[in-house]
This record gives structure tokens, sequence and C-alpha cells, in this order.
């Protein structure tokens, strides 16, 4: 029995290395056709909002993951809530109290602030232990109204795991402090409220960032307080910027961390996925490409790396790229349509209700294997469905020669091939007739199809002349290019 689970504190969107966190750990418990849990960890109330929750919550739905209750309960409420849940940790955190393995700790801020400048004065670590204070002093802080935290008490050991991704792990508690389980506003730490409900949930396997290994030890020694059995721990590698900095946790314009950015330009999930889970795990061979079933079945927390991963968002873009490239044209028109339904403009609206699907379908061959996302499409092929003309930059492409008189000449010349046109107009044809024509000239190819294709279609980058000339027709293109040419004239 495998049960794993996804804990995030709501206190910012859903990123990447949550992505990965979380897939990894649905992708074990599926694996086994198990459990994976997903529990919401809102005791930092001032940090912790539902706009974000809202967006992990999304972003888990946008990803595929489905997630379930835990195992004997059927009447669960989801997700759940750690804020929703105070009374159980209470009654947790009042049997430590009354095993003495916690305390109530009085010292205010300032106190606290106090002890540690003393010891550093004297060059010595301060590791905060019980302070043993009288029953008259407990007296005075209380009309003093003083509220106490709640501390948990330290042993001094080696504490010992063997970590599922890296080594086996031992750290020395004599240097952990007596750490806070109950603030004094009566709100567990996240420490307890962790280890109750992982306890409670059943929960075997914590798979989660390596920025919690010092967190374990802690942790640990409260199952052993409980007397509970301990479960695995796998730290995941730390994900880092290509120059090997700490991540920031907002997008750029040439870097998206959050999902929700991927989700907008409407990357291809699979694609998400299969880039992640690649991001610290690697297949016994240099395979690359797997689908998600693939993932569940190949997946395993031995051959996730120790070292750092590397987050490079060009790659992420080219993962995207191949997948969309190997969509069928039925397959893409339906993602496209999708994506620009949800979030084109007024002008695609109008667009999709005119066009017919044989004409997506007809430009889906050209352009998928162009484009690294899905919003490229939205934002630069309108040309497909609408006449748009090139600024005089675009058309005559900086410094190359080709001059207005030449496009002039070429233009009406074109016009009279196509016009005169007497083959299927397939792109083969299309091209042997202008090549013909531009041998005849002593012309240069670039010559006559940059301009060219800069007319059909008004942008810096699209597909070829030829290309575009099929795809559109030979109505629309003539239109296209008798429009142009009277403007020059
Ligand atoms: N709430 C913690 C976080 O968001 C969960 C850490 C854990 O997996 O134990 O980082």
């Amino acid at each position: 029995m495998i049960i794993t689970r996804f804990p995030p504190s709501p206190t910012w969107n859903f990123h990447i290395w949550w992505a990965r966190t979380s897939f990894y750990n649905w992708l074990f418990a599926k694996q086994t056709g198990w459990k994976f849990i997903l529990r919401i960890e809102d005791t930092d109330t001032e940090r912790s909002t539902k706009v974000y929750e809202k967006n992990i919550i999304d972003s888990l739905e946008w990803l595929w993951m489905d997630y379930d209750a835990w195992p004997g309960k059927d009447d669960w409420t989801w997700p759940f809530h750690q804020m929703a849940r105070l009374d159980i940790y209470a009654k947790y955190i009042d049997l430590l109290l009354k095993q003495w393995t916690a305390y109530y700790a009085w010292e205010t801020a300032e106190e606290l602030e106090d002890m540690r400048k003393s010891s550093y004065d004297q060059k010595k670590a301060f590791v905060y232990r019980q302070i043993d204070y009288t029953d008259e002093q407990i007296k005075q802080f209380k009309e003093e109204w003083r509220k106490p935290t709640v501390r948990f008490k330290v042993e001094n050991k080696i504490v010992k795991w063997q970590d599922l991704v890296k080594w086996e792990i031992n750290m020395d508690s004599s240097i952990i402090w007596d750490f806070v389980i109950m603030k004094s506003d009566g709100v567990p730490t996240y420490y307890i409220a962790n280890v109750v409900d992982d306890d409670l949930m059943w929960i075997t396997h914590i798979i989660r960032g390596e920025e919690h290994v010092n967190n374990t030890p802690k942790q640990i020694l409260l199952y052993e307080a409980f007397g509970w059995k301990i479960p695995e721990f796998g730290h995941l590698p730390l994900m880092l910027n290509l120059d090997k900095s700490k991540m920031s946790k907002r997008d750029t314009k040439d870097q998206y961390v959050t999902v929700t950015k991927f989700k907008e330009e409407w990357f291809l999930k699979e694609a998400v996925l299969n880039f992640i889970t690649l991001l610290g795990w690697h297949p016994s061979d240099d395979r690359e490409f797997f689908t998600v079933d693939e993932l569940i079945k190949n997946f395993s927390l031995d051959r996730i790396t120790n070292s750092n991963a590397i987050y490079d968002f060009k790659r992420a873009l080219w993962f995207n790229w191949e997948y969309i490239k190997n969509l069928s044209d039925e397959e893409f028109t339906a993602r496209l349509l999708e994506y620009l339904k949800t979030y084109g403009d007024q002008e695609w609206q109008s667009i999709i209700e005119i066009t017919e699907k044989e004409y997506w379908l007809k430009l889906s061959a050209y352009i998928k294997i162009r484009l690294q996302t899905l919003g490229q499409f939205r934002d630069y092929a309108k040309y497909f469905f609408k006449r748009q003309y090139p600024s005089e930059e675009i058309l005559y492409n900086g410094k190359m020669w080709v001059n207005k008189e030449l496009v002039k000449t070429i233009l009406q010349d074109i016009i009279k091939v196509l016009d005169g046109f007497k083959y299927d107009w397939t792109e083969e044809n299309i091209k042997n007739e202008i090549v013909k024509y531009i041998s005849e000239k002593g012309l240069k190819n670039w010559q006559v199809l940059r301009p060219l294709r800069a007319i059909l279609t008004g942008v810096q980058a699209s597909p070829g002349a030829f290309e575009m000339l099929y795809v559109l027709g030979k109505k629309e293109s003539l239109e296209r290019l008798k429009i142009f040419a009277e403007w020059l004239n």
C-alpha cells in the first residue's frame, strides 16, 4: 500500500517545482493503484489566501492530477484544510504536554532575542532549551496577559533516516532548538500539523523538496514522541536557474515559472508533464519522450538524481514544439480551437464562427511545425484569415536589395502567372510555375519569394510563399496580391 500526498501552503501561485513534486507523488501512487492526497496547509494565516488555493487546485486539475480521499474516510470534505482541523491538532498537542514531551514557553520575542545575543557575545551557538520558571514567575506572566507558545522538547541524539532519494542522513539534534508546535494564538505550526495529518491520513511516502531536509529530524522526533510509524522520506533535488541561481517565483517574459502561465500559453499538458518529470528523474536509457501512461509505468524513485535540476524554459518550449509537431492535423485543430475559444479576442471568435473546418485542417500541416506554443498562433497567425499588409521594413527587408520598382514588376508578373494558372492548385505546381518565372527573369529566389510572402501575410515570420499561396487558395491569394499592387501604384 502506497499513499502519497501533496500538502501545499497556499502562499504562492502553483509553480513549476510544485508541479514536479506533486507529479512525482502522483506518479508513484498511480503506479501501485493507491492513493494521492491533496491537503491545504493553511496554518500560516497571514500569508495564506483563497486566491492562491484556487490557483493550486486549478493548476493540478489542468495538469490532470486527480486526488483521493484518505483511507477509511467516506464522509470526507474536500479538500482538507488544516484550519478546519484545529481541534484535532489541539488534542495531540495536549497529549505531548501531558507526557512532558512538550511544554509552555513564556518568553517574549524580545527576551528571546536577548538570549540569542548574549550567547552570541560569548561566541556560543544559541540553542533554545526549556527554562524552568518558578510558579511565582508563571503567575506573573499570566498577570501580564502573556500568551505562551508550546514547544517540543528536543532530546539530544543522532536522528537518522535512509532517504529514498539521497543517502542515509544523520543529524545531530543537539543543535535543534526546542521548536514551537503551537503559536501563542493557539494555531499549530507546520511541523506538528503536518505530522499529525500524515499519520492520520496513513501517508506511507513523503516525497518533497530538499528545502525540507532540515524539518525532517524535527518531524521524526515528533513521530517518535507519539509512538507512530515513521513514513519513508525522499527529498527531491532543488530546481535552479540555468546560471545555478535560485529560481524566482515570478514569471518573466523568457522564463515561465507558474503553471498558470503555461496554461495561458496553452502548452500541451503532456509536454509539460514529460518535461517536468525529466527535471530530476532519468530513465535507464536516454529516452526523452514519454506519454503519461508510460511515465506511470517507468517512473521510479531510485532513478531520481541527487544533483540539482536545472530549469531551462527554452527546453520546455522545445518539448512543446516536439509535441505540437507530432499531433495529427485533427488533434491540432481541436486543441487550437479550444485554445482560441478560451483565450482569443473578439476577432478570433468571429474567425472561428465563419471558418470551415477544412480550412483549419489544411493550414494545420503548415503551421504546427512552426509553433512552440499555441499562444504564438493567437498572436501572430491572423494572416490566415485576414488581409493585412507589411510595413516597408518587412517588405523590403532591411538592407537587402529589393526596391519598390522591383516589387511592383514582380507583383504584376506573378499576378499574371497565377491568373493564367492552368494546373491543379497544389504546392508543387505553384512552386514549379513561380520558379520557372524567376529563372526566366534572371532573378534570385529571395528577391521574389520574400516580398511575395510578406505581401500575403503582412508579418515577419510565417510559412513560405508557396505554402501560403497554396493554403490561401487561388482566389484569396490573387485578391491579396492585387489589392497590394494597386496600393503600390
Ligand atoms: N506545506 C509545506 C509546503 O508547502 C509542505 C511541506 C511537506 O511536503 O511536508 O512547503
